[in-house]
């Protein structure tokens, strides 16, 4: 390991700066890690929602990666949103090609307002190509349900959901509760490495200003495995930050507010 730990975020830029590449980097910035990037679509956000996606190509998302790969290296990665089947498979070959290991693939789908931030066409890449090369996935349940082909009620559902994806090769499923509201006054969220299920609970707050959240927790999770530590530690640590910044909502923009990366 590098003087410094360095991660590498593989993502979409939010120009509201909640989530994405933002938040990533914010994040990083954070918990005292070297943050760089890897950019695969810009899309133009706000707090009210997307008013447009551009997708870059795979030789230039590819180009990215080499930069790192044969520099300054990285200690973990973290995907993010990554738009289309083709760049999926061409970050695929980067992953392998570098022997990036500690990967934490956050499987963004669709945006809390409605925006397709992967085509359908994408999903059976992401799960057979993608998902096989994770050290970490992160759904929430509406993810979780695509990506295992199963609806999913409450825990139980869950770890079921959690059984599937891990069988897909993916080595451990951070399954996060915020969506499943069977459970009104806490969220849990569920850790399989495997073999075992782990639970991390928190309180439920009830705020629209969860903008980015999602990649806010992957991030952290992606610093903190760039820093040495375990995955069990990895996930206490992002959902302690997660919940203190969901806690504490910047309230900037007239809509769905942006993640505070400084609580
Ligand atoms: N925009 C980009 C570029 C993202 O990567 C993400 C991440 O999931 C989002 C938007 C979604 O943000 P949210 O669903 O938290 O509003």
């Amino acid at each position: 390991m590098a003087a410094i730990a360095r991660a590498l975020t593989i993502a979409g830029s939010d120009s509201g700066g909640g989530a994405g590449i933002q938040a990533d980097l914010k994040t990083f910035q954070e918990l005292g890690v070297y943050g760089m990037t890897a950019l695969t679509a810009v899309t133009a956000q706000n707090t009210l929602g997307v008013q447009g996606i551009y997708p870059m190509s795979v030789e230039a998302v590819q180009q990215q990666m080499d930069a790192i790969g044969e520099d300054i290296g990285t200690d973990a990665v973290k995907t993010g949103m990554l738009f289309n089947s083709d760049i999926i498979r061409g970050v695929s070959e980067k992953l392998v090609q570098y022997r990036w290991d500690k990967v934490v693939v956050d499987p963004v789908m669709i945006a809390k307002g409605g925006s397709v931030l992967l085509l359908e066409e994408a999903v059976r890449a992401l799960r057979d190509i993608l998902l096989p090369l994770s050290l970490v996935v992160t759904p929430n349940v509406p993810e979780a349900e695509l990506i295992a082909g199963i609806s999913i009620q409450g825990l139980d559902g869950r770890k079921e959901a959690a059984r599937i994806i891990a069988d897909l090769g993916a080595r451990h499923v951070v399954m996060k509760g915020g969506h499943d509201e069977s459970n009104p006054d806490e969220v849990i969220d569920l850790l399989f490495d495997g073999r075992d299920f782990y639970e991390f609970c928190g309180p439920r707050f009830v705020t629209r200003h969860t903008h980015g959240t999602g990649c806010t927790f992957a991030a952290a999770v992606t610093a903190e495995l760039a820093k040495g530590r375990t995955v069990v530690q990895a996930v206490e640590l992002a959902k302690a930050f997660i919940q203190a910044a969901i806690a504490e909502p910047l309230r900037l923009g007239q809509g769905h507010g942006p993640t505070n990366h400084w609580a």
